[in-house]
């Protein structure tokens, strides 16, 4: 391609996907619609119009409003043309589901799992349980037309390859996209949890609507995904947002497991709280309402002693409420969100712990970054990590740089040898 035919290619591909944008969100109905939002001339509109529905990508069914004279052909996006198959793997339990090209779950499921049995038995299951997904939902959909998994750890982005992550014992540099892109035909993007929590909270959670978004999730560590002006960050190599090792407390005697000490995580995190619990039970300390041994105490076991007041479960609550105060009153000054959502098994188990988030934050945070700041706690939804993983693979898909790469023979499968 010359340079003038590439320049072409590049404005044809522009107005493709912003085309594809406007219909698939709902924002227009119709050619005069697209023309009037983007500026584009009839032609190319027509063109463009032409082009999305040769892909079977849009649609025409009916007539939309006229603004005078003949009403023009309605256009619509085919959320049904081709299916997404989304999963989370979590430390104890996986979700799997099937999606609508605009990130709908139309079914899933969730069944008890550990990640440390390794990536060949969890994968194996995950594959078994979307093929029982796809063979129940038949018919209208088709093809798989992306998989978009998430992990409880660390992910190069690029390569969507694991990277050391410490509770995933040989998923070190798995190939996971290799592996389902070769069984399914279909290209594949893998991301840490908590990305996808917050990229299914930004799209379909509380935080509809909200652009600028922190989700922190303080579960047994603590990370956060970081939403700016709606696109997720993921940072040079996917790893933006992983705070639970920010330092929190100077000359802290606590080491965590990455080999600092000090980190947010060693101090506020679930295993962080549930370590103190089993040293103060082998110690002689009671807990109330628990009659277990300090090996087999739990983070349930924790909550419920301290929704009935038990002193110890209470301050250990309290005190995490307080460092992850911290640890947010600085993210709040970095990032400047409307919205920080609280998940996570930890965030959850008082009612006073979003309370004292808060009251640090607005205490520590500068007067501007919290003018019109909302902290707020995640509705516990299971679908939510799906959600995301299903805006992932839209997100990609329908990029102007993937569109490009695939729309000319309609099917996404033709991304499968160039994404790397
Ligand atoms: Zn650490």
């Amino acid at each position: 391609m010359d340079d003038i035919a590439r320049r072409q290619n590049l404005d044809r591909l522009d107005s493709l996907a912003t085309v594809l944008d406007l219909i698939r969100t709902g924002r227009v109905h119709s050619k005069p619609e697209i023309a009037r939002e983007t500026g584009f001339g009839r032609t190319v509109v027509s063109m463009r119009v032409s082009e999305l529905m040769d892909s079977g990508l849009i649609v025409e069914d009916g007539l939309a409003q006229s603004s005078g004279g003949r009403a023009p052909r309605r256009l619509s996006f085919s959320e049904s043309r081709a299916l997404l198959l989304v999963a989370e793997l979590g430390a104890t339990s996986i979700s799997v589901g099937v999606a609508t090209l605009t990130g709908e779950i139309i079914a899933s499921r969730r069944e008890p799992s550990a990640i440390a049995d390794g990536p060949d038995v969890v994968l194996t299951r995950v594959e078994t349980l979307f093929d029982d997904l796809v063979a129940a939902n038949p018919g209208e959909y088709g093809e798989i037309w992306g998989i978009g998994i998430g992990v409880p750890g660390p992910v190069e982005y690029r390569s969507g390859r694991p990277v050391s992550p410490p509770i995933m014992p040989g998923w070190d540099a798995y190939p996971i996209r290799e592996r389902l892109e070769s069984r399914y035909g279909a290209p594949v993007w893998v991301d840490n949890d908590v990305n996808l929590m917050a990229l299914g909270e930004h799209r379909a959670g509380i935080a509809d609507g909200a652009d600028n978004l922190v989700f922190v999730k303080i579960g047994s560590g603590i990370g956060a995904g970081l939403i700016s002006n709606g696109r997720l960050q993921r940072g040079d190599q996917g790893v933006a947002g992983d705070v639970g090792h920010i330092e929190i407390e100077a000359d802290s005697s606590v080491l965590c497991r990455c080999g600092n000490y000090g980190c947010a995580e060693a101090i506020a995190g679930g295993s962080a709280l549930l370590q103190r619990a089993r040293e103060h039970l082998a110690g002689g300390g009671s807990i109330s309402g628990y009659d277990g041994t300090a090996a087999s105490v739990t983070l349930d076991d924790l909550a419920s002693a301290s929704q009935r007041g038990d002193r110890f479960a209470r301050d250990l609550f309290d005190g995490s409420a307080r460092s992850v105060g911290r640890l947010l009153a600085t993210l709040v000054n970095i990032q400047n969100p409307s919205l920080v959502v609280l998940g996570g098994a930890v965030a959850g188990s008082s009612d006073s712990y979003l309370a004292i988030v808060k009251e640090v934050v607005f205490g520590r945070s500068t007067a501007l970054a919290t003018r019109d700041l909302t902290i707020a706690m995640s509705r516990p939804s299971a679908d939510i990590a799906l959600r995301g993983a299903a805006q992932m693979i839209i997100e990609q898909l329908f990029s102007r740089d993937e569109l490009g790469h695939w729309i000319d023979s309609h099917s996404p499968r033709a991304l499968i040898a160039t994404a790397v």
